[in-house]
């Protein structure tokens, strides 16, 4: 038996795989060695034979609560992800599973690849309503890629859609292939009514370089992006940096940086009361967008989520409360989780990307209901 990691997205060490009984595993830090707990490995040469991979510093990782109640993903094609027997006794998550084929992979969720991530650009690009560009070249040199989708117009309201700051929480890139695949989708009169009113940015992927790395949180230079928004580094966390930069150049009416929550088994939305400019009219919205969304995707919730911030306690390094205090608009972070969600559970894959793809899609009902207050 072998353990592969050298790929897009890999992440294991392995200790010992003598034994394909007792195969001793951990997870690797992003750099900077704050967080940890993506995983992505291959097994080869195990064809029915009755494996155990103990990951022996799940205890150790950024989140160590949220491998409780939860089961890792395994696919043989990449393609199709299933869930398998997984334990955690506090220090080592075991997935004890028998391969029915020479080579399959197991991963913390349906891992989501810059190759594919290159694919859904280029599709988008054969629309003529789309434009890309660069932002920057990343510290590992990859782009990062903004879409611009609709015609740029006077009275028109500017919404930007951002995903995977976080690099591990491939959902958030899933998520972008459903919400882009309706919005392009010239049959769909909601898309089209909405890109007569609006401008969307979608910056379907922030973290290229963390997502290639096999990172949970981190870019290249172990920064956060999630923490980086109040003063962004131009060298050390240029992603958010140029983002930034872009959203001053076309304002923002709308915001939703999209993610996923290792812990809760909820779809939320968490967004910026906290913020010293909160005000009734931001609630509104929120509530609106919110309640929309429950109706139309009853995998979506708004009884479960983050605490409130209380009034002036909300933390501007986050996106959500940055642009909303910088952009005085409706600004919100969405999460998905990592298990999958208790009132309408699918236990064969749990939350999984054909799932993410229909809560993107379900998100430009929200959008439309919204638009009269923005
Ligand atoms: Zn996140």
């Amino acid at each position: 038996m072998h353990i592969n990691q050298r790929f897009d997205g890999g992440n294991i060490v392995c200790l010992d795989a003598s034994d394909p009984s007792a195969v001793q595993l951990q997870i690797r830090s992003d750099v900077g060695d704050e967080h940890k707990q993506w995983f992505y490995f291959q097994v080869l040469d195990a064809r029915d034979q009755a494996c155990r991979f103990d990951i022996t510093n799940a205890g150790e990782v950024s989140y160590p609560n949220a491998f409780h109640d939860y089961q890792a993903v395994a696919s043989y094609d990449r393609e199709f992800w299933f869930r398998v027997p997984t334990r955690y006794d506090g220090q080592t998550l075991t997935i004890e599973h028998s391969p029915e084929t020479d080579s399959i992979y197991y991963a913390y969720f349906a891992p989501y690849s810059f190759e594919r991530h290159q694919q859904l650009i280029a599709a988008t690009l054969v629309s003529p309503r789309v434009q890309a560009d660069t932002l920057c070249i990343t510290p590992d040199g990859h782009p990062l890629t903004r879409l611009t989708i609709g015609e740029p117009a006077s009275g028109k309201k500017v919404c930007w859609v951002i995903g995977r700051q976080h690099p591990g929480e491939t959902m958030a890139e899933w998520w972008m292939e459903g919400f882009l695949e309706r919005l392009l989708d010239e049959q769909d009169s909601l898309s089209r009514q909405l890109l007569e009113h609006c401008v969307f940015h979608v910056v379907p992927n922030m973290n290229p370089d963390g997502s290639v790395r096999g990172h949970l949180r981190c870019n290249a230079h172990g920064r956060n992006l999630n923490r980086e928004w109040l003063e962004p580094s131009k060298a050390f966390s240029p992603e958010v940096y140029f983002v930034r930069e872009a959203m001053a150049k076309t304002g923002v009416d709308l915001c939703l940086d999209v993610h996923g929550d290792e812990e809760l088994p909820y779809n939320f939305i968490a967004g910026a009361e906290g913020i010293p400019a909160w005000n009734t009219h931001m609630a509104e919205q929120l509530n609106t967008f919110k309640s929309v969304l429950q109706t139309v995707c009853p995998d979506f919730q708004t009884e479960a989520g983050y605490p409130v911030a209380e009034p002036g306690k909300a933390n501007l390094t986050l996106c959500t409360a940055y642009v909303a205090e910088h952009h005085q608009c409706l600004a919100m972070t969405l999460e998905m989780p990592f298990k999958d969600t208790t009132t309408t559970p699918m236990p064969t894959t749990g939350w999984s990307p054909d799932r993410c793809q229909r809560l993107g899609a379900a998100n430009l009902d929200a959008m439309w209901q919204v638009l009269p207050l923005l």
